[in-house]
């Protein structure tokens, strides 16, 4: 790692926050820093695109306003205020986290470290977030945005995929961090690792931080972060229906309340670990009802978790409500649109309509 004097921290910190000052992004979470709001965005914000995010956090703020809305709202409400967000154990440990805030320390989000940090799903990054943008206290906020910058400033070549390596970052944020402006001085690491200081190609000629940057200096970037485990994704091949019963309604299924998209709803499915060949003898092997399917394949849409690949196989059917059996539900229309569906079902939705609409 290299050295940086004393003198280059204090003006590394001044230089950034006047640029974060100048250039910051308006964003929603940024016009009001009240505690709940902070920690709502930076919740979202894990695994998610700002831009994404927007209309997300301002449907979530008009439903829940406050804590207390929040705090004792029905799952599904949640679930749907969230849904096409994904990862959806964040809002359940958010609401989790909320009702204790709540109940324990009378509505107001905690100001020290350790009591925050007692908060279900509320790691290093949020508490360092909302200390320090929410209470203005100089705590760092690493993350992978942190990584990457810090990485290049600093020629910081400790592996990136081991646990302790957040440390040696804290610490390298925890003595640059401005003292009397630590929210602005995080939210301006975060907007220079998204605006400038990019995965690929960084726009260094436009670096407010470019005279402090030793891999900038020693011309190797490309070296920064450093990485050393990849993880491998595993593929899952998916067979989904579409099935209408003679009532016109549709039939799906509550997923189970642990493990991927937990209680989350579904078009009934099967899961294998090959592609699957017969579609309709497969399926039919693995939802136990009498179902009268169609063979052909409407189409497959494919979507792709952290460490996952589905191959979702789409093919539809009828059935007859009288055959209904328990742990699935036939829905109205209406009644489908209440009910939170995550991505991969949303997209094999739209593909139906799609390809219904151009019969
Ligand atoms: S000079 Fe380039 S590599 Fe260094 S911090 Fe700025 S954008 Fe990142």
């Amino acid at each position: 790692m290299a050295k940086w004097s004393e003198i280059e921290k204090e003006q590394f910190s001044e230089v950034l926050v006047e640029w974060y000052e100048r250039e910051k992004r308006e964003l929603p979470w940024r016009e009001n820093t009240e505690a709940y709001r902070v920690w709502v965005s930076e919740i979202m914000l894990q695994q998610t695109q700002v831009d994404t995010v927007i209309p997300y956090f301002e449907r979530f703020m008009s439903l829940f306003p406050t804590m207390k809305d929040f705090a004792y709202a029905p799952e599904e409400q949640i679930l749907k205020a969230w849904e096409g967000l994904g990862y959806y154990s964040r809002v359940r440990n958010l609401q989790t986290a909320i009702r204790e805030v709540t109940e324990a320390y009378d509505g107001v989000v905690p100001q020290s470290k350790e009591a925050i940090l007692s908060l279900k799903g509320v790691g290093p990054y949020t508490a360092g977030a909302i200390l320090s943008i929410a209470y203005n206290q100089p705590e760092a906020a690493v993350d992978g945005n942190v990584y990457r910058v810090y990485s290049r400033l600093m020629r910081i070549d400790d592996d990136i995929s081991k646990a302790k390596t957040r440390k040696v970052f804290e610490q390298a944020v925890n003595q640059t961090i401005s003292q009397d402006k630590p929210g602005a001085f995080n939210q301006a690491l975060m907007d220079l690792g998204a605006t400038i200081c990019t995965p690929k190609n960084p726009k260094c000629d436009m670096c407010p931080v470019q005279k402090y940057c030793r891999a900038y200096a020693e011309n190797d970037i490309e070296k920064y972060p450093f990485k050393s485990k990849k993880l491998k994704t595993k593929q899952k091949y998916l067979v989904t229906a579409i099935i209408q019963s003679n009532d016109g309604r549709f039939l799906v299924q509550q997923r189970p309340s642990e493990g991927l998209l937990a209680n989350l709803w579904m078009f009934p499915s099967i899961e294998e670990e090959k592609p699957v060949e017969d579609l309709v003898e497969s399926y039919q092997a693995g939802v136990s009802m009498p179902l009268y399917l169609n063979n052909q394949s409407l189409g497959k849409v494919k979507h792709v978790f952290s460490h996952l690949k589905w191959d979702v196989e789409i093919i539809t059917g009828v059935m007859d409500e009288a055959d209904l059996i328990e742990g699935y539900r036939l829905v109205t229309l209406e009644e489908m649109k209440v009910l939170p569906f995550p991505v991969p079902y949303q997209k094999v939705w739209q593909l139906y309509l799609k390809t219904r609409s151009e019969l």
